[in-house]
């Protein structure tokens, strides 16, 4: 079992798990917008005001399954909420969203649009 509460000390755990914190996401209309819009990539970083690392939603679903620990932390809460995949019953596609047991400001939804382009 994980020490699932601590993603840095699962970090400095000899890198058996490595875990990412996700600041920002990038969002888009599948087939129904705007309700049905899922995340497609993902910006990763310690800084919440700049992610260092883009993500696709691909390739952050290979790396689930290859044992890497996605998360964010609340703004304000300063809580961790973990990220896990999830099949859209209304698209049968796979993404990603926050575990049931997240709080209003650390769910994947409450966090910025990544900002590519900008400084
Ligand atoms: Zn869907």
């Amino acid at each position: 079992m994980r020490a699932i509460g601590r993603p840095r000390q699962i970090e400095r755990e000899e890198g058996r798990a490595i875990a990412k914190r996700i600041v920002c996401t990038e969002q888009e209309p599948v087939f129904r917008p705007p309700q049905h819009a899922h995340i497609v990539a993902v910006g990763i970083g310690n800084d919440p005001g700049s992610a260092s690392e883009r993500l696709t939603l691909a390739e952050v679903l290979q790396q689930i399954a290859s044992g890497v620990i996605f998360y964010t932390i609340g703004a304000t809460s300063g809580k961790t909420a973990y990220v896990e995949p999830f099949r859209c019953t209304w698209c049968g596609r796979v993404f990603i969203r926050s575990r049931a047991d997240s709080v209003k400001d650390n769910n994947l939804d409450s966090l910025r649009y990544c900002a590519w382009k900008a400084a």
